[in-house]
Protein backbone atom coordinates (compact mmCIF):
# COMPACT_ATOMS: atom_id res chain seq x y z
CA UNK A 1 0.00 0.00 0.00
CA UNK A 2 1.35 3.83 -1.13
CA UNK A 3 0.34 6.12 1.97
CA UNK A 4 1.12 9.48 0.45
CA UNK A 5 0.69 13.04 2.56
CA UNK A 6 -0.31 16.00 0.91
CA UNK A 7 1.65 18.95 2.71
CA UNK A 8 1.46 23.11 2.64
CA UNK A 9 -0.24 25.92 3.94
CA UNK A 10 -4.25 26.31 3.95
CA UNK A 11 -5.01 27.79 0.73
CA UNK A 12 -1.95 25.71 -1.18
CA UNK A 13 -4.46 23.63 -3.71
CA UNK A 14 -4.27 20.06 -1.47
CA UNK A 15 -8.03 19.26 -2.10
CA UNK A 16 -7.87 20.95 -5.38
CA UNK A 17 -4.81 18.44 -6.82
CA UNK A 18 -6.43 15.61 -4.23
CA UNK A 19 -8.80 15.04 -6.89
CA UNK A 20 -6.38 14.05 -9.59
CA UNK A 21 -4.16 12.01 -7.58
CA UNK A 22 -6.96 9.65 -6.57
CA UNK A 23 -8.27 9.09 -9.68
CA UNK A 24 -4.76 8.43 -11.37
CA UNK A 25 -3.29 6.73 -8.55
CA UNK A 26 -6.38 4.44 -7.83
CA UNK A 27 -5.78 6.02 -3.89
CA UNK A 28 -8.48 6.60 -0.88
CA UNK A 29 -8.56 10.63 -0.08
CA UNK A 30 -8.71 10.85 3.18
CA UNK A 31 -9.38 15.45 4.67
CA UNK A 32 -9.18 15.18 8.34
CA UNK A 33 -10.87 18.45 7.52
CA UNK A 34 -13.91 17.48 5.41
CA UNK A 35 -14.16 14.58 8.03
CA UNK A 36 -14.59 17.47 10.83
CA UNK A 37 -16.68 19.61 8.69
CA UNK A 38 -19.37 16.06 7.90
CA UNK A 39 -19.11 15.72 11.84
CA UNK A 40 -20.49 19.46 12.32
CA UNK A 41 -23.07 19.16 10.06
CA UNK A 42 -24.29 15.86 11.48
CA UNK A 43 -24.58 18.04 14.66
CA UNK A 44 -22.78 15.26 16.33
CA UNK A 45 -21.07 15.02 19.87
CA UNK A 46 -17.69 15.60 18.20
CA UNK A 47 -18.53 18.09 15.13
CA UNK A 48 -20.05 20.49 18.39
CA UNK A 49 -16.60 20.37 20.35
CA UNK A 50 -14.40 20.83 16.77
CA UNK A 51 -16.66 23.58 15.64
CA UNK A 52 -15.67 26.39 17.59
CA UNK A 53 -12.04 25.10 17.56
CA UNK A 54 -12.18 25.00 13.49
CA UNK A 55 -13.84 28.83 13.86
CA UNK A 56 -11.01 29.75 16.07
CA UNK A 57 -8.38 29.13 13.48
CA UNK A 58 -6.83 26.84 15.82
CA UNK A 59 -6.73 22.29 15.65
CA UNK A 60 -8.59 20.07 16.94
CA UNK A 61 -7.10 17.72 19.64
CA UNK A 62 -5.04 15.16 18.27
CA UNK A 63 -6.31 12.02 19.78
CA UNK A 64 -9.52 13.22 17.38
CA UNK A 65 -8.09 13.12 14.23
CA UNK A 66 -5.88 9.89 14.82
CA UNK A 67 -9.10 8.27 15.76
CA UNK A 68 -10.83 8.99 12.47
CA UNK A 69 -7.61 8.03 10.46
CA UNK A 70 -7.29 4.92 12.10
CA UNK A 71 -10.88 3.57 11.51
CA UNK A 72 -10.24 5.23 7.81
CA UNK A 73 -7.23 3.00 7.18
CA UNK A 74 -9.72 -0.17 8.86
CA UNK A 75 -12.52 -0.01 6.67
CA UNK A 76 -11.63 1.22 3.45
CA UNK A 77 -10.73 -1.58 1.17
CA UNK A 78 -9.97 -2.23 -2.95
CA UNK A 79 -7.66 0.97 -3.38
CA UNK A 80 -3.70 0.73 -4.01
CA UNK A 81 -3.11 3.59 -1.19
CA UNK A 82 -4.10 6.71 0.91
CA UNK A 83 -4.18 10.12 0.00
CA UNK A 84 -3.70 11.72 3.52
CA UNK A 85 -4.85 15.45 2.84
CA UNK A 86 -4.44 17.72 6.44
CA UNK A 87 -3.04 14.85 8.41
CA UNK A 88 -0.82 14.97 9.95
CA UNK A 89 -0.58 18.76 11.28
CA UNK A 90 1.48 18.38 14.35
CA UNK A 91 4.50 16.24 15.07
CA UNK A 92 2.13 14.02 17.82
CA UNK A 93 0.11 13.13 14.76
CA UNK A 94 3.36 12.18 12.74
CA UNK A 95 4.28 10.11 15.85
CA UNK A 96 0.79 8.28 15.83
CA UNK A 97 0.85 7.87 12.25
CA UNK A 98 4.08 6.10 11.75
CA UNK A 99 2.78 4.06 15.04
CA UNK A 100 -0.28 2.86 13.51
CA UNK A 101 1.60 1.98 10.11
CA UNK A 102 4.58 0.58 11.70
CA UNK A 103 1.69 -1.75 13.25
CA UNK A 104 0.43 -2.53 10.06
CA UNK A 105 4.21 -3.27 8.71
CA UNK A 106 3.62 -0.41 6.24
CA UNK A 107 5.44 3.00 6.06
CA UNK A 108 4.82 6.45 4.78
CA UNK A 109 5.95 6.50 0.90
CA UNK A 110 6.09 9.66 0.30
CA UNK A 111 5.17 13.68 1.12
CA UNK A 112 3.95 15.91 -1.07
CA UNK A 113 4.31 19.17 -0.17
CA UNK A 114 2.76 22.05 -1.86
CA UNK A 115 4.02 25.09 -1.16
CA UNK A 116 2.76 28.74 -1.66
CA UNK A 117 3.84 31.96 0.27
CA UNK A 118 2.47 33.29 2.62
CA UNK A 119 0.95 36.56 0.47
CA UNK A 120 -0.89 34.45 -1.66
CA UNK A 121 -3.21 32.42 1.28
CA UNK A 122 -5.46 35.27 2.01
CA UNK A 123 -6.15 35.85 -1.77
CA UNK A 124 -6.83 31.81 -2.31
CA UNK A 125 -8.96 31.48 0.66
CA UNK A 126 -11.31 34.23 0.21
CA UNK A 127 -11.29 33.47 -3.63
CA UNK A 128 -12.89 29.98 -2.24
CA UNK A 129 -15.42 31.58 0.77
CA UNK A 130 -16.96 32.47 -2.39
CA UNK A 131 -17.43 29.04 -3.57
CA UNK A 132 -17.52 26.40 -1.06
CA UNK A 133 -19.37 28.47 1.95
CA UNK A 134 -16.57 27.68 4.89
CA UNK A 135 -17.22 29.62 8.37
CA UNK A 136 -13.48 29.53 8.44
CA UNK A 137 -12.46 30.53 5.35
CA UNK A 138 -15.21 33.97 5.51
CA UNK A 139 -12.77 35.81 8.24
CA UNK A 140 -9.41 37.35 7.51
CA UNK A 141 -8.50 36.64 11.08
CA UNK A 142 -9.55 33.45 11.51
CA UNK A 143 -7.48 32.90 8.09
CA UNK A 144 -4.24 34.70 9.76
CA UNK A 145 -5.05 32.12 12.77
CA UNK A 146 -4.89 29.16 10.26
CA UNK A 147 -1.73 30.87 9.16
CA UNK A 148 -0.01 31.14 12.16
CA UNK A 149 -1.49 27.71 13.57
CA UNK A 150 0.28 26.40 10.70
CA UNK A 151 3.55 27.92 11.05
CA UNK A 152 3.82 26.72 14.96
CA UNK A 153 2.45 23.73 15.27
CA UNK A 154 2.53 22.15 11.15
CA UNK A 155 5.91 23.77 9.99
CA UNK A 156 8.11 21.87 11.69
CA UNK A 157 7.03 18.45 10.10
CA UNK A 158 8.98 19.52 6.99
CA UNK A 159 12.17 19.00 9.29
CA UNK A 160 10.34 15.67 10.93
CA UNK A 161 9.98 14.33 7.13
CA UNK A 162 13.53 15.26 5.75
CA UNK A 163 14.76 13.69 8.19
CA UNK A 164 12.80 10.43 7.25
CA UNK A 165 14.22 10.99 3.73
CA UNK A 166 10.33 11.09 2.69
CA UNK A 167 10.22 14.66 2.07
CA UNK A 168 9.21 16.27 -1.23
CA UNK A 169 8.32 19.75 -2.32
CA UNK A 170 6.94 21.33 -5.45
CA UNK A 171 6.14 24.85 -6.52
CA UNK A 172 2.46 25.19 -5.29
CA UNK A 173 2.16 28.89 -7.44
CA UNK A 174 0.62 28.29 -10.95
CA UNK A 175 -2.27 27.16 -12.47
CA UNK A 176 -4.33 23.99 -10.96
CA UNK A 177 -2.98 21.91 -13.89
CA UNK A 178 1.01 22.76 -13.69
CA UNK A 179 0.59 22.19 -10.30
CA UNK A 180 -1.06 18.72 -11.04
CA UNK A 181 1.74 17.91 -13.75
CA UNK A 182 4.34 18.74 -10.85
CA UNK A 183 2.93 16.31 -8.54
CA UNK A 184 2.17 14.12 -11.15
CA UNK A 185 6.08 14.26 -12.12
CA UNK A 186 7.08 13.87 -8.61
CA UNK A 187 4.69 10.75 -7.74
CA UNK A 188 5.11 8.85 -11.19
CA UNK A 189 8.39 7.41 -9.30
CA UNK A 190 6.90 6.18 -5.95
P1 LIG B 1 -8.73 21.81 6.38
O1 LIG B 1 -10.00 21.47 5.66
O2 LIG B 1 -7.65 20.78 6.23
O3 LIG B 1 -8.25 23.21 6.08
O4 LIG B 1 -9.09 21.80 7.94
C1 LIG B 1 -10.02 22.71 8.49
C2 LIG B 1 -9.85 22.78 9.99
O5 LIG B 1 -10.12 21.51 10.58
C3 LIG B 1 -8.46 23.15 10.47
O6 LIG B 1 -8.23 24.55 10.48
C4 LIG B 1 -8.46 22.55 11.88
O7 LIG B 1 -9.20 23.36 12.78
C5 LIG B 1 -9.25 21.26 11.68
N1 LIG B 1 -8.35 20.14 11.31
C6 LIG B 1 -8.27 19.50 10.11
N2 LIG B 1 -7.33 18.56 10.12
C7 LIG B 1 -6.78 18.60 11.35
C8 LIG B 1 -5.71 17.89 11.99
N3 LIG B 1 -5.02 16.94 11.34
N4 LIG B 1 -5.44 18.20 13.29
C9 LIG B 1 -6.13 19.12 13.96
N5 LIG B 1 -7.10 19.86 13.42
C10 LIG B 1 -7.43 19.61 12.13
Amino acid sequence: MKYYILFGPPGAGKGTQATSMVEKYNLHHISTGALLRKEIAAGSELGLKAKSLIEAGALVPDEVVEGMIESEFKTVTGVDGFLLDGFPRTIAQAEALDKILAGNGEKVTSIVSIMIPDEMIIERISHRAAIEGRADDADVSIIKNRIDTYHSQTEPLIEYYTKAGSYNEVDGVGSIEEVRDRIFELVDKF
